[in-house]
């Protein structure tokens, strides 16, 4: 019976090694268009880098650190590849179906806000941008909120039931959102922090008012 088997037992261990090799030849590939796209800031095959993307993130991420590269790249990429595939359908979204989430991080450190059940309660004090930027975007129809962590998040998409959410955070907390979005089928935009941190935490607000106000969304810088 064992010498029976061994001739299957070859064939599954050569097709694992081939598709172990399949997907590594992926990963070469995807990295190099991530690479490539990232320098060029135009997008190359967008379908199969976030396919290599989300399916080998892992191993993408080694290959950068193994050549030397910032493996940040890989997110930045990802987060710009999910942000141009729901940037339509956010712009689709009935403006009053639309939030967008600031971090706390981004405002003054002198901020006189109040915490609430709403996040902070900015009263437009005119010492960060978040201020003037909120008053605009609630002009349009947005509900914005400043939100001190993810629970806040939560708890306000189940409240406010939103069809499309524009959040902007860290990379971490970018990535995590947009995760979100799919998980509860919603259209997530991404901004990430030009610099991250705790406090005092700077965005490219021209980049936010491009989100938010255009109308083709080509317009959008993708890093
Ligand atoms: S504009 Fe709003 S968020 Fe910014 S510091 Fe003033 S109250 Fe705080």
């Amino acid at each position: 019976m064992p010498f029976e088997l061994e001739p299957l037992f070859t064939i599954i261990g050569q097709a694992v090694v081939y598709f172990a090799l399949f997907l590594f030849a992926i990963a070469v590939l995807g990295s190099l268009l991530i690479a490539y796209s990232f320098k060029t800031e135009r997008f190359f095959f967008p379908g199969f880098m976030l396919f290599s993307i989300t399916l080998l993130e892992t191993l993408v991420k080694a290959l950068f650190r193994f050549v030397g590269m910032d493996d940040s790249m890989v997110d930045d990429v990802g987060i710009a590849l999910k942000n141009k595939i729901s940037l339509r359908k956010f712009r689709d979204t009935p403006l009053n179906k639309r939030l967008i989430f600031f971090p706390q991080c981004l405002r003054a450190t002198t901020c006189p806000s109040k915490l609430s059940p709403e996040g902070m309660q900015c009263i437009n004090c005119g010492s960060c941008e978040i201020g003037a930027a909120k008053k605009s975007a609630e002009g349009m129809g947005y509900k914005v909120f400043i939100v001190p962590g993810s629970s806040f998040i939560r708890r306000l998409v189940r409240k406010h039931k939103p069809k499309a959410i524009l959040g902007v955070g860290c990379m971490t907390e970018v990535k995590a959102g947009l995760e979100m979005c799919e998980r509860l089928n919603l259209f997530g935009v991404g901004l990430v922090l030009e610099k991250a941190g705790c406090v005092s935490t700077v965005l490219d607000w021209d980049k936010f008012y491009e989100f938010i106000e255009f109308d083709e969304p080509n317009d959008i810088r993708p890093f």
